[in-house]
C-alpha cells in the first residue's frame, strides 16, 4: 500500500512537470484528439505531439501492457492511480485509436510473438494508426457472409474485394481485415484474420459523408493486394474466433466512450439556461425528472463498466456480456443527446450560419452522430439477439 501511495505521488509529480499546460483543457475540436499515425507530425498541434511523445516514452499510452513491448508494465492498481491523478489534473488521454483499444489487446491475447514484437511498440508510441476492415456491401450484421477473397500464392495472400463503412481508412496506416480463405467450408469456418499495410499496391480508398456532416467513413477497394502469410492472426480459416474476440474489445470501448464526466454538468447547465432556474433546480419538473433518470442510469452503467474492467485486468476475457454494455451505452447516449437538443428547443437544431454558437452547432451534429453508435460495432437489434441467446440462454 505504501508502494502504491509512493507510485501515486511520483506519478503526480511527473505529470505536473511533464504535461504541456494546453493538455489540461478539453480539446477544442475532434481534430485535436490524437490518433497518432505516420502522418501525425503534420496533423496535430505541437503540444498534442509533445504530450504523446513524453507519455509514450514511459509506456503510459498503454499503462498495463508489458514493458517488453514498450508498455508501462503497471499493475491494475497503479494504472487506476495513474488514471485518477490524470483526471485530477484534467489531463487529456495522450493517444486514442483502434490500435490501443482493439488490435493491440487482441495481439496480446492471441497474436504470435513475431506479430506482437512488430506491432505493439508502434501502437504504444502512436506511430501507426489502424482501421477495421470487417463490413462489406451485403455483409454487415451477417458478417460471416463476407466475400473478400484471399488466395494463397507462396508466402503471400492475394486479396480482392471491397470493404465498406471503414472508419478513417483514409487516415490509417494499417488495417486489420477479415477475408475468405476457404470457399467450400461452412461460412464461419472459411474466414481468416489478417494485418494489411494500407500502402500496399492495389489498396484504394474513397470517403463517404455522414448525416452529421462529419466524414470519417470510407469505401475500401482491394485489387490484387499482396499480404504476407506471416500477418495471419490466429489460425488460417479460424478468423471468426479472432473476429469475435476483437468485437468484445470494440463493444466495451464503444460503451466506455460514453463515460464523459463533463456531460452531466453540461446537461444540467443547458437545462437551467434554456428552461430557467428555480432556486438552484431546473425549473421544468418533467425535464428535471428526465435528466435525473438519465444521470442515474449513467451512474449504474459506469459502475458496471468499472466492475467489468477490473475483471478484464484480472485476466477475464471479454465475453458476450459486452453486448449489454454496447447496447445500453449507445441507447443511453442517444437518450442523452436527444434530451440536450430538447432542452434547447430551436437552438438545438442549428446547422450553420448566424444565430447559433459553436456549442449549439456541435450539439446538433453530436445528436445526429449518436444514431450511428447504435449501428457501428453491431446494431442494437443484433446485441439484443446475442444477449437473448448467449447471456440469457433463451431458445431461437
Ligand atoms: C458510425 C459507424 C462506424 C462504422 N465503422 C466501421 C468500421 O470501421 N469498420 C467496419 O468494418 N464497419 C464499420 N461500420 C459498419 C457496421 O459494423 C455495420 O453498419 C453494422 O454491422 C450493420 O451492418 P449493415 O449496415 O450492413 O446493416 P444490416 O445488417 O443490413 O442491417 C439493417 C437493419 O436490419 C437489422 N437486422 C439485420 N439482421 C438482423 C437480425 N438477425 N435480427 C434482427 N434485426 C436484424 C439491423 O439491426 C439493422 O437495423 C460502421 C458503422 C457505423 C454506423
Amino acid at each position: 500500500m505504501a508502494d502504491l501511495e509512493q507510485f501515486r505521488a511520483d506519478a503526480r509529480q511527473w505529470l505536473e512537470k511533464s504535461a504541456p499546460p494546453e493538455m489540461r483543457v478539453p480539446p477544442k475540436s475532434q481534430d485535436e484528439i490524437c490518433w497518432g499515425g505516420r502522418r501525425a507530425s503534420a496533423s496535430y498541434p505541437a503540444p498534442v505531439l509533445r504530450w504523446l511523445a513524453v507519455m509514450a516514452e514511459r509506456g503510459w499510452t498503454a499503462p498495463t501492457w508489458p514493458r517488453e513491448y514498450g508498455g508501462g508494465g503497471l499493475s491494475k492498481q497503479e494504472a487506476k492511480a495513474l488514471a485518477e491523478e490524470m483526471a485530477k489534473l484534467r489531463l487529456r488521454p495522450p493517444l486514442t485509436g483502434f490500435g490501443l483499444s482493439m488490435i493491440g489487446p487482441l495481439l496480446l491475447q492471441e497474436g504470435s510473438e513475431e506479430l506482437r514484437k512488430e506491432h505493439l511498440p508502434s501502437i504504444i508510441q502512436g506511430k501507426i494508426r489502424w482501421c477495421q476492415g470487417y463490413s462489406e456491401p451485403g455483409s454487415g450484421s451477417d458478417l460471416a457472409s463476407l466475400q473478400t477473397k484471399a488466395v494463397r500464392d507462396g508466402d503471400v495472400y492475394v486479396l480482392n474485394g471491397q470493404k465498406v463503412w471503414t472508419s478513417y481508412a483514409d487516415k490509417a496506416d494499417w488495417m486489420f481485415i477479415l477475408v475468405r480463405t476457404d470457399f467450400q467450408a461452412p461460412k464461419h469456418n472459411g474466414i481468416t484474420f489478417l494485418l494489411m499495410d494500407m500502402t500496399s499496391p492495389g489498396v484504394g480508398v474513397k470517403p463517404i459523408k455522414l448525416i452529421s456532416g462529419y466524414s470519417p467513413f470510407c469505401e475500401t477497394f482491394l485489387s490484387d493486394v499482396r499480404v504476407p502469410v506471416k500477418n495471419v492472426v490466429g489460425q488460417v480459416n479460424a478468423g471468426w474466433t479472432m473476429a469475435k474476440a476483437l468485437l468484445g474489445h470494440e463493444r466495451t470501448m464503444i460503451a466506455d466512450a460514453f463515460k464523459e464526466r463533463d456531460d452531466a454538468r453540461k446537461l444540467v447547465d443547458l437545462a437551467r439556461r434554456h428552461l430557467g432556474d428555480d432556486g438552484g433546480k431546473v425549473a421544468d419538473a418533467i425535464m428535471r425528472d428526465r435528466i435525473t433518470q438519465v444521470e442515474m442510469d449513467q451512474a449504474c452503467l459506469d459502475l458496471t463498466l468499472a466492475r467489468a474492467r477490473d475483471g478484464m485486468k484480472a485476466g477475464h476475457k471479454p465475453g458476450p456480456e459486452t453486448s449489454i454494455f454496447k447496447y445500453y451505452g449507445t441507447e443511453l447516449n442517444m437518450r442523452r443527446r436527444e434530451l440536450m437538443v430538447s432542452v434547447c428547443g430551436p437552438q438545438g437544431l442549428g446547422w450553420e450560419g448566424p444565430g447559433f454558437d459553436e456549442d449549439e452547432l456541435k450539439m446538433t451534429r453530436d445528436w445526429l452522430r449518436s444514431r450511428g453508435n447504435s449501428i457501428e460495432g453491431g446494431t442494437s437489434e443484433i446485441q439484443l439477439n446475442i444477449i437473448a441467446k448467449r447471456v440469457l440462454g433463451l431458445p431461437d
